[in-house]
Order: C-alpha cells, then sequence, then structure tokens
C-alpha cells in the first residue's frame, strides 16, 4: 500500500490550503520535493554471491533549514513512499519549530534476512551513495524502520572516514559511545506517551485505567505502551508482525517487550510462564476494532483504511507511525466524530531529541537525561498548544487540518522571505 502515501500526503496538504494563509504559488511549489537521489546497492552475500539493492534518499524541502529525516529499510519502500514521508518531516520539523527541512530515505530490503555482517556492507554502501548530498549542515539522516542505533553508527564512521576526521553530526540517533545523547531511543514513544496524556486532558477523559490498543511493538509501539502503562492506562492489547495479543485486564508490557528481546517476535508468548494465560490471541484487523479508549497504529503507512475506519470503535486514534491513516479513512472517521491526534504531532518526539543531539555534537557538550526529557516535552507542549490555538481560531475541521495550518504558514512564510531564485 505504500504507492498511496504520496497520494495520502498530497490530499493532506490540498485539505489544509483552504484554511491556510499560504501564497498560491509558494504552495503549489511545496507540492514538489526539491530532489530525490536513487542509488543502487550492490553487496556480497555471506555466500559469495552479489545481490543488488535500491535505495533513496528524497530532500523535501530545506526553506527552514538543512534536511532531516529517517531511513528506513522495508521491502515496500519506493521513490512515492520516501517522497511522502520526506514530506511529513518537514511539515513535522515546521509544526515543532525544529530548524529544519525535511528528507527521508529507505532501501528496498527486508534486513531480518540478512546477517549483521551484510546489513553493515549495506548500510555502508548506502552511505557512500549519498553522501555528497548528506552532512551536518545539508541533510542529517536518523533511524527509522529497521534501522537504529547500531546503523547510524556505521553511517558516522563511513562518512566520517571519507571526510578525514570524525563527523558526529552527519547523523543522529548514534548510539551514545559515539556522540548520542540521552534519550533519543525511547524519544520516538515518550513523545507518543506525552501527546497522548495531553489529548486525553483536551478529551476531557481520564488516563488512568484507559483502555488503550497499540499496534505494532517495534521501538515506538513499546515504549509508547511501558510508558502509558507507567502513567496508569491500560495496554489491553498489543501486536507485531507475528500476531496480536488481547486481554481485557491488561497485558504486562515490560514482559511482552523482555520476551520479544529474546526471541525476536511476539509468537509464543502467551504459551510461556509469564502467568498471562488470559492473553487471547487475535488478528491485526480485529485489534484495530476493539472497543478502547485509544487506539495507537505505530507501524507502518496505510493501516486504517476506509473498512476499518467503518468499524473503529476506539474513541481517539493516536498516530505513533507515520501516514498510518489514509485520507479516505481519515474523512470516515471526522465523520464519525472519532478524533485523530496526527502523526506529525504525535510522532515529533524522535526528531525533537535527534534536533538536541545534533545542538550538543555541534557544542561538543553532553546534556543529562532529564535535561533532553524537559526540552522534549516543553516543545510539543508548544506545539500541541499551537494546534489547539489553530483548531479553535481557524475553525478547522479536525486537528490534522489545524496542525498542517501551523505547519504550511511556518514553511510557506519561510519560502516567501527567502523569494524565488534567480
Ligand atoms: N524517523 C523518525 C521520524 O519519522 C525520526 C527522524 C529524525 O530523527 O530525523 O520522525
Amino acid at each position: 500500500m505504500a504507492e498511496d502515501a504520496l497520494g495520502n500526503m498530497l490530499a493532506q496538504m490540498d485539505n489544509a490550503e483552504p484554511y491556510a494563509d499560504i501564497d498560491a504559488d509558494v504552495f503549489e511549489r511545496l507540492k514538489h520535493p526539491e530532489r530525490t537521489l536513487k542509488v543502487t546497492l550492490p553487496i556480497e552475500r555471506d555466500d559469495g554471491s552479489v545481490d543488488v539493492y535500491e535505495g533513496y534518499r528524497c530532500q523535501f524541502d530545506s526553506a527552514r533549514g538543512p534536511f532531516k529525516g529517517g531511513v528506513r529499510y522495508h521491502p515496500s519502500v519506493t521513490q512515492d513512499e520516501v517522497t511522502a514521508l520526506a514530506g511529513w518531516m518537514t511539515w513535522k520539523t515546521a509544526l515543532v519549530d525544529l530548524p529544519y527541512g525535511g528528507a527521508k530515505g529507505g532501501v528496498v530490503v527486508d534486513p531480518n534476512d540478512m546477517s549483521d555482517r551484510e546489513v553493515e556492507s549495506l548500510t555502508r554502501r548506502y552511505t557512500e551513495g549519498i553522501r555528497r548530498m548528506i552532512g551536518p549542515d545539508m541533510d542529517v539522516p536518523a533511524p527509522d524502520i529497521n534501522t537504529g542505533g547500531q546503523e547510524m553508527a556505521w553511517m558516522m564512521d563511513t562518512y566520517s572516514m571519507y571526510g578525514g576526521y570524525v563527523i558526529p553530526d552527519v547523523v543522529t540517533g548514534k548510539p551514545i559511545e559515539v556522540g548520542g545523547t540521552a534519550g533519543r531511543v525511547e524519544a520516538t514513544g515518550r513523545g507518543v506517551a506525552v501527546t497522548t496524556r495531553r489529548a486525553f486532558d483536551f478529551f476531557d477523559r481520564r488516563l488512568e485505567d484507559a483502555t488503550i490498543a497499540v499496534q505494532g511493538f517495534g521501538n515506538v509501539g513499546s515504549v509508547t505502551g511501558r510508558l502509558l502503562s507507567s502513567m496508569g492506562a491500560n495496554i489491553v492489547a498489543v501486536s507485531d508482525v507475528s500476531g496480536a495479543l488481547h486481554d481485557p485486564d491488561g497485558l504486562d508490557v515490560m514482559a511482552i517487550e523482555q520476551y520479544i528481546s529474546e526471541n525476536g517476535v511476539m509468537a509464543g508468548y502467551e504459551d510461556t510462564d509469564n502467568g498471562y494465560d488470559d492473553a487471547d490471541q487475535i488478528t491485526n484487523g480485529d485489534l484495530l476494532r476493539l472497543d478502547v479508549d485509544a487506539l495507537i497504529p505505530a507501524a507502518i503507512e496505510n493501516v486504517i483504511t476506509p473498512d476499518v475506519a467503518e468499524d473503529i470503535r476506539a474513541d481517539a486514534v493516536i498516530e505513533a507511525a507515520n501516514g498510518p491513516t489514509t485520507f479516505d479513512a481519515d474523512m470516515i472517521l471526522r465523520e464519525r466524530d472519532i478524533p485523530v491526534v496526527p502523526d506529525i504531532l504525535a510522532n515529533a518526539g524522535g526528531v525533537i531529541v535527534s534536533y538536541l543531539e545534533w545542538v550538543q555534537n555541534s557544542q561538543q557538550y553532553s546534556w543529562d537525561l532529564e535535561q533532553v526529557n524537559d526540552d522534549l516535552e516543553t516543545r510539543l507542549a508548544r506545539a500541541f498548544d499551537e494546534t489547539l490555538d489553530a483548531y479553535t481560531a481557524r475553525d478547522a475541521p479536525d486537528l490534522r487540518t489545524a496542525a498542517y495550518i501551523v505547519a504550511l504558514e511556518r514553511v510557506g512564510s519561510a519560502h516567501e522571505m527567502r523569494g524565488l531564485f534567480p
């Protein structure tokens, strides 16, 4: 479904334009990415054979600062998908007011089928392929689906080897040992949890004892689940690629996290002696349709399609993934009065802490966890309030439109101030 992501991103822009104060010519320009590089990556496999992979880096807009955005390794990566994701990074960095533009990279690959050495070769070759367009002041990659600290360390090392000296701020999301920051691994999930708490305040509901279903249990889903649980919410369902678990009395999120770290997937957890014999196995489709206080999609795009949107019984959707709700599904949820806290707000914690890492690298100074988390919460709270202001003052039909109003106006006025070259 990745091919629909760009159509959804552009439809979201069109939907918000009538509410935003933005020059029509600038708006038209914003529908086209600045540039996209496609690279071919021949990789020697462990058995001596050579496989050829395709990778992309899309730089969507840089009016407000250097390009910023993650790199994902996934079989469904396409040029249109990275373009949509780069667009969403542009709106996200603008909404939380970071001095960045938006970009995204991807390689069409399932790294779970590769050895660590093969993933290292792929990462280094991809970095070489895009190295002429990245750099601390130009474009700063970060982790996304199936990439993390190790891949960022390899990217940083490869880029630094070409530079001839260590250049940590070429990527963010690095391990602490090579210039990473406290709090980056948990940042996206922490941001989702903090935003969920504020959203519940706004909906005038209690987060304590609220029932929550989390779809996707990778880095973002698992941290979100764990932190919401520690805030008193009841995580009643979680899923990963291997299936979904449901227990109306609440799941032990940390035990599931532990099980996945030992076994790779969630499948089989219900048979262990963690004391969760009551957890039922359900399908991903069932999870999306549970009667819960909030549904948190935390995996990939286009999970909430129109037929899912018709059936959703959750009282609210909080988007931890990028682009989980299709545009048509969004219109159905709007009609059904089910509020959606949009991705560009809910999951912005990751890029906020990436920014803090980049700032620390450039100052050769490091902050403690408390300082990082405080800054993260302050920025998210401000963006949340600005979104709510736009929602009421502009009579926006939903929170996504409100968030886009703020983002489009920021990017739009940067373009107007800078003018058209030549
Ligand atoms: N991949 C994350 C996102 O989609 C983080 C990007 C970054 O830190 O640059 O927001």
